[in-house]
């Protein structure tokens, strides 16, 4: 990190305002998300960039000095799925070791902190709960006939964080992509594989094969909320217009035009189940996939 970088955090830190914390399910308050990135960012060479400020809470990427072919991990981009960025702060160690075995990496460990603090699925959200996910890639997708299927971001949250994916996909292009979530409506988890390797891909596999041993409930079969169909533990194939889809994407509508886009190779989104489970064992969960990311990565890059 570089010198600048470290004199700011102080300020970004101040920036998260007290007392705005939903803690009552017994996730961790932001402020200790915030100091787990300071602490990671702090642990080596680590660039830390604010992609945008929501309700004075910064959404922050971070990523390794080596670029090339690279790891993504994204959290926290549901504010009502507290597991995946309470993992990600419990576990900076073995994201600073991922550095340390000189893999490119790129984190974004609360994609959503303002509906995080909240509580809430958006940071828009109206009083049905009701509005727009900061992962919401429409603007920047293309529909059959090659056109942007929306023709503007859905907020200038989701605009801020999907502009950001495409410019670090230049450097930091992802071999491997794991988002984080948790579903309220199934009683069991599953994983949605987005890449070109579809239900076989080998990191939505291996993720399915530690559930197992870990004797987590895995929904094998049947439909989410979203009518998607789940085979054997796996979604695939989907088109949702999530930021997944973005990172798994091959040609994408950027600055008025259509390029070449991330062309993620293993892009999987990891669902726990929230509906009956605790939050401390779905943490467990999502803190094992992340120290499995080194096999993981290394299944993609085959
Ligand atoms: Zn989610």
């Amino acid at each position: 990190m570089s010198p600048a970088l470290h004199l700011l955090l102080p300020l970004f830190l101040s920036a998260a305002p007290a007392g705005k914390t939903n803690d009552a399910d017994g996730r961790r308050p932001v402020q200790e998300l915030y100091q787990a990135m300071d602490g990671l960012a702090k642990s080596g060479p680590w660039t830390v960039e604010t992609v945008y400020e929501d309700e004075g809470l910064p959404i922050r990427v971070l990523r390794t000095e080596k670029k090339g072919p690279a790891l993504w991990l994204l959290a926290g981009i549901h504010g009502e799925e507290p597991a995946p960025p309470n993992a990600v702060s419990l576990s900076t160690a073995d994201i600073s070791a991922l550095a340390v075995q000189g893999i490119p990496v790129v984190v974004f460990p609360l994609g959503n902190p303002a509906g995080y603090s909240k509580g809430w699925r958006y940071p828009d959200a109206d009083e049905r709960g009701k509005g727009h996910s900061v992962g919401d890639s429409d603007s920047r997708l293309l529909d059959k006939d090659g056109k942007p299927r929306a023709a503007q971001p859905a907020s200038p949250q989701s605009a801020a964080l999907t502009g950001k994916v495409l410019e670090l996909a230049r450097q930091y292009p992802p071999l491997l992509s794991v988002d984080l979530h948790e579903d309220d409506h199934l009683p069991a988890g599953y994983v949605y594989s987005q890449g070109p390797r579809g239900c076989s891909d080998p990191a939505a596999q291996a993720v399915l094969r530690r559930m197992a041993e870990l004797e987590y409930p895995i929904k094998r079969s049947g439909k989410t909320d979203f009518d998607e169909e789940i085979k054997d533990g796996v979604i695939c194939g989907v088109e949702d217009g999530s930021i997944d889809e973005l990172i798994s994407a091959r040609r994408v509508f950027r600055d008025g035009r259509v390029q070449e886009g991330p062309s993620g190779r293993s892009v999987i989104v990891v669902e726990t189940s929230s509906m009956k489970m605790g939050l401390a064992r779905r943490v467990r969960l999502h803190r094992a996939i992340i120290r499995m990311l080194p096999e993981l990565f290394k299944a993609a890059g085959k």
